[in-house]
């Protein structure tokens, strides 16, 4: 039995990836978090949950301990600025130590060194599309540059000679999994050219089990590549089953 630890495990997304390794005898799954009430809202329970904050790096090598692979789902989230005014568009800001720079970027990169330290053999990271673009809208968001840390966070762990599979989602669904077709490719090129001008997002359901499967297929290790999804009613799509075959379609290097 492999045991994950899922950070982020509060999140949208994480808590999906949770849920997933649970339902499988392959895996322990252990879920980081910041808030003991939220975990039991969200889950029922606290068993298999560790406490942390991913800028505190001692908390960080207590919760990876023992853990072969590491699930990266944590990210800064942009809060709305101000009450919102009418006919203008909306301003978002960053609470006070939740910046990109240091959730994304710090943040990441303790978690990195932490699960070097402890020895795991694989890291699977969850980013976004759009880092070849410095000027990417979302960077502007609350001055954050979020993309730009994110993809130093990336690169970071390409570097540290743990294993990885870094998943670049296009826009997250709140929609059923595992009904779509996943398309996969690199640098941000089904953002710039989608096919058939399809929107160029993913159920955030699809993207937990490409994070599951990531951990299984030895196709999907140290391998870096953009995803999105067909639209559910598209004639032409033929629903993702085979991983192995969707790791296999991306090349190794970044
Ligand atoms: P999410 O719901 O925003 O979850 C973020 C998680 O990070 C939460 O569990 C949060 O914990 C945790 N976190 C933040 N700061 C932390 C800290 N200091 N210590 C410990 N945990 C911390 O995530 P999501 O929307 O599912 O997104 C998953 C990933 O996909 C992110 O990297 C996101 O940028 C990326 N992505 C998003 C989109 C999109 O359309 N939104 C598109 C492409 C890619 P708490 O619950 O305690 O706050």
């Amino acid at each position: 039995m492999k045991r994950v630890l899922v950070t982020g495990a509060t999140g949208r997304t994480g808590s999906l990836v949770v849920k997933k390794l649970r339902q499988r005898e392959e895996f322990q799954a252990i879920g980081l978090a910041r808030s003991p009430d939220k975990v039991k809202e969200m889950f029922g329970s606290t068993e298999d949950f560790v406490w942390g904050d991913i800028k505190d790096y001692s908390s960080l090598e207590a919760a990876v301990r023992d853990c072969q692979a590491l699930v990266i789902l944590t990210s800064a989230v942009p809060q709305p600025k101000g009450t919102p005014q009418p006919g203008k568009r909306p301003e978002f800001e960053f609470a006070s130590g939740e910046t990109p720079e240091e959730i994304d970027w710090i943040g990441q990169k303790n978690q990195i060194d932490a699960a070097k330290k402890a020895g795991v053999e694989h890291i699977v990271l969850v980013g976004s599309m759009g880092g070849t673009n410095p000027d990417h809208p979302l960077n502007r968001l609350g001055n954050g540059n979020i993309l730009i840390w994110k993809r130093k966070a990336e690169q970071y762990l390409i570097d540290s000679e743990i294993d990885y599979t870094i998943i670049r989602a296009g826009g997250l669904l709140n929609e059923r999994g595992g009904v779509r077709e996943l398309l996969v490719d690199k640098d941000d090129t089904l953002l710039n050219h989608p096919p058939d001008d399809i929107p160029t997002s993913i159920p955030r359901a699809d993207v937990a089990e490409v994070v599951v499967r990531a951990l299984l297929e030895s196709d999907a290790r140290n391998k870096a590549f953009d995803i999105i999804s067909k639209p559910e009613a598209a004639e032409d799509a033929v629903v993702t089953t085979d991983f192995a075959s969707l790791f296999q379609q991306v090349n190794s290097k970044i």
